[in-house]
């Protein structure tokens, strides 16, 4: 991939767990499910997110990962206000995003964007290339002039690994991973410092998701980025992220180093998503146990009381239909939600059986 060194404001290599940029407090969205009918009274809601803390730090890549409908486009899309949330705080850089006005909130839609899951659908498919990534730059202001504009977009393209010549050319006319780049291009014409990409890859051939996982951490590194990397993949998420947390049924059950969650995952959730993910070496992967989640998903509308995992956990017991567990340190900054971490005693959670 070729840049411009303009492009570069500073990689920061050294996280501090203090610098949170986008920081989330018992963050709710919950839409209103309603009777069919003509007076359509409100019957209940879909807790899509259901009071979610969670902290993205200056300059990390933070995975999200869960199963499809567990919640975490909508808790990406309302990081950044691209959805209201019905309760709760999100803070970006210091500032509370669910009190911006409409200038405030322009001024965010600068420094805090979203890479979608289908780059064809995202583009606008009667404007070229150029005319997309352009977009941005007329709607906040930069780069003001025809000529100014030109040469930028040509930039943006350089960094993301597409000839500038193609600028001239419509979306139909790129394959879905250089629709992708054009994509992260527009996101980054505004110089963002928060990128959320949701499923970024997911709509990609196989072979082309590693190429779009390696730019997007080659261009966080050299732009000093937030990321927040959303996806059900597992091992992408491992293979991107710093952290990871990760999401069930509208709530954040667990975070921790990516290392450390693949080394001990402490929630019973992630410990089957992570027996699930393939393993290099055939002897191992014959060798590990495979943890099969038995039943479905429930509905977002019928959240379980207590533990909302406690359906499909073979280690539930006396308190988790009864009491919600919190997220709570676990040792090291790593925070898991499950009753089995405050049982005095109990060294191994796997220890306990129904
Ligand atoms: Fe399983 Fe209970 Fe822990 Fe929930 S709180 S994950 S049901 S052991």
């Amino acid at each position: 991939m070729n840049g411009s060194g303009a492009q570069v404001r500073g990689v920061q290599q050294v996280r501090d767990p203090q610098d949170v940029l986008v920081r989330a407090r018992g963050l709710q969205v919950h839409f209103p499910v309603r009777s069919t009918g003509l007076r359509r009274r409100r019957t209940g809601a879909v807790r899509a997110v259901d009071g979610v803390d969670l902290d993205v730090r200056r300059g990390e890549v933070l995975g999200l990962v869960g199963e499809s409908g567990c919640g975490k486009s909508t808790l990406g899309n309302a990081l950044l206000r691209l959805v209201e949330p019905t309760g709760g705080s999100v803070e970006f850089d210091g500032t509370d995003v669910t009190a911006l006005d409409r200038r405030a909130l322009r001024a965010l839609r600068r420094r805090a964007v979203m890479v979608f899951q289908d780059p064809y659908a995202s583009l606008d498919p009667r404007l070229t290339v150029g005319q997309t990534i352009a977009e941005p730059l007329q709607v906040h202001g930069l780069h003001p002039g025809a000529a100014a504009r030109a040469a930028r977009v040509a930039q943006l393209l350089e960094l993301v690994g597409v000839d500038p010549a193609a600028a001239s050319r419509y979306p139909h006319e790129f394959s879905g991973g250089q629709r992708q780049r054009v994509g992260i291009a527009r996101a980054l014409a505004g110089e963002p410092d928060f990128v959320v990409c949701d499923e970024a890859i997911a709509s990609l051939d196989v072979s082309v998701q590693a190429q779009v996982l390696n730019l997007l951490r080659s261009l966080q590194r050299r732009l000093g980025l937030t990321l927040l990397f959303v996806s059900h993949d597992l091992a992408a998420v491992r293979h991107l992220s710093d952290r990871i947390a990760v999401m069930y049924l509208g709530r954040v059950v667990e975070v921790a180093d990516a290392a450390e969650l693949s080394r001990s995952p402490q929630h019973p959730y992630t410990q089957a998503l992570l027996s699930a993910v393939p393993l290099p070496s055939p002897e191992l992967e014959r060798a590990r146990e495979r943890i099969v989640l038995t039943g479905d998903v429930p509905s977002a509308a019928r959240v379980p009381s207590g533990c909302r995992f406690r359906t499909r956990c073979r280690h539930a017991f006396a308190p988790c239909p009864e009491v919600d567990p919190a997220l709570q340190d676990v040792g090291g900054g790593h925070t898991a939600a499950c009753h089995l971490h405050g049982v005095v005693g109990l060294e191994d959670p796997r220890a306990v059986r129904t």
